[in-house]
């Protein structure tokens, strides 16, 4: 028996990167006071054709649709946007307030499996609902660069575009235009896109057919449309950005593939090959008009979702090997060499205070240990020798260079931390 194709097990040896990221998600989120919804796997299709839209990829061609028993028609999520506006809707959770909301957990899409595209795979996402300034957007993309910083991945382009706000005025004009122009250039259209023209012309631009390439770059441009409102809450997105010294390109063909977006949206890209032909780890913008579309008050939104399996592979790209302990206890001299009770003390107190210690088993000489201490991985060794036991402390070493310091258990919790790596 076999796995379904795109649908992968995390196997043990991968299982601490995922609960790192895990973790860095919580923190993170928690950091601007997001909190945790956790909306089902399964939802009814017509919300899914509602939110998303029935011209869209998504709903077209890539959901996991089945008639239950009862003969509704049901759907595996294949993104979370949708669901989360459901329950937030159905439980009130928008009445008269904002709600600021992550979730985490598995997507599932019928897409062609490739790397950095699967079947079932993971998103972390953010929605903030009830806001209607450009500083929550602003707020999100903090937020989004945070992630991927404390993941240490870098090399991240930030592109931002706007789709016009929810009055639709702006994107009225351009769609006016840009239909205009597909039509007069219909012959370089592929089938795909002859299709959308009328359906969904926006979309065109979203084409992944090298073909395309040349029609799409002549095609008009949505931020010559905009409309005095449109453009005077782009711009301000904007300078909110400069302020805050997070660094973007307006990509005047940046459309996303959900009908749902108003105003602003948004992608993290990366140039790296380790995703293969996929290029986007996030994207998201404004939605002002899905909790009315869905049956609710109005209310602004904005939010996004990011890609973990593409996450992880980058970082793992960028950071280390496997999962190490974050630091490696040796142990010289006393004691019978690993096992002093003044070692194994410490490395518990290393251990209460957060940090996985592998401590040195069997003894050996320093050089020795330093080599098994190279092999785990750790970032850090801490040496515990006949000097540092006359002090009291122990020497913290970064075992990828920089200056080794002899200090107290606290501080040496501090650095370890501090620098806490990539498994
Ligand atoms: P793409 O253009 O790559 O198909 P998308 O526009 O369909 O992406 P979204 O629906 O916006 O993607 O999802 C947000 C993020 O989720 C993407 O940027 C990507 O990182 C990730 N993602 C989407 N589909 C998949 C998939 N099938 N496998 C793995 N990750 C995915
Ligand atoms: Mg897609």
């Amino acid at each position: 028996m076999q796995a379904v194709r795109g649908m992968n097990d995390v196997l043990p040896a991968e299982a601490a990167r995922w609960q790192f990221v895990e973790g860095v998600i919580r923190e993170v989120a928690a950091g601007y006071g997001y909190r945790e919804i956790r909306p089902p796997l399964v939802e009814k299709s017509a919300l899914f054709c509602a939110a998303i839209g029935e011209a869209t990829d998504i709903v077209e061609k890539e959901m996991y649709s089945f008639a239950d028993r009862g003969g509704e028609s049901l759907s595996l999520r294949p993104e979370a946007t949708a669901g989360c506006m459901r329950a937030g809707i159905e439980h009130g959770l928008f009445h008269n307030r904002g709600a600021r909301l992550w979730y985490a957990g598995p997507m599932f899409r019928r897409e062609r499996p490739q790397k950095g595209r699967y079947r079932q795979f993971h998103q972390f996402g953010v929605e903030a609902v009830g806001w209607r300034g450009p500083d929550i957007d602003a707020e999100i993309l903090l937020l989004g660069a945070r992630f991927f910083r404390r993941l240490g991945i870098r090399g991240l382009r930030l592109e931002i575009n706007t789709l016009g706000g929810a009055g639709g005025e702006s994107r009225a004009r351009y769609r006016a235009a840009l239909v205009d122009y597909l039509q007069k250039n219909q012959a370089d259209l592929d089938e795909d896109s002859r299709r959308r023209l009328h359906k969904n012309p926006l979309r065109v631009l979203d084409s992944k057919n090298p073909a395309m390439a040349g029609v799409i770059a002549g095609a008009p441009q949505i931020t010559d449309c905009l409309n005095a409102a449109d453009e005077e809450f782009f711009s301000a997105l904007r300078g909110l950005l400069d302020a805050a010294a997070v660094a973007y390109t307006v990509n005047p063909r940046l459309v996303r593939g959900l009908d749902y977006y108003t105003g602003p949206v948004f992608e993290f890209v990366t140039d790296s090959e380790s995703l293969g032909a996929q290029n986007a780890v996030c994207a998201g913008g404004r939605y002002d008009g899905l909790a009315e579309t869905l049956g609710g008050r109005p209310a602004p939104a904005a939010g996004f979702a990011c890609g973990l399996e593409r996450i992880i592979a980058l970082a793992a790209a960028e950071g280390g090997g496997g999962a190490a302990p974050d630091a490696y206890l040796i142990d010289v001299g006393e004691g019978d060499g690993g096992g002093a009770s003044d070692a194994l003390a410490i490395a518990e107190t290393m251990r209460d205070a957060g940090l996985a210690i592998q401590c040195n088993r069997g003894g050996g000489a320093m050089k020795k240990q330093m080599k098994r201490a190279h092999r785990s991985g750790a970032a850090f060794a801490v040496i515990l020798a006949a000097d540092e036991r006359a002090a009291g402390k122990v020497t913290v070493k970064p075992m990828h260079g920089g200056e080794q310091r002899t200090v107290g258990i606290k501080d040496a919790v501090q650095i370890i931390k501090s620098e806490k790596q990539w498994p």
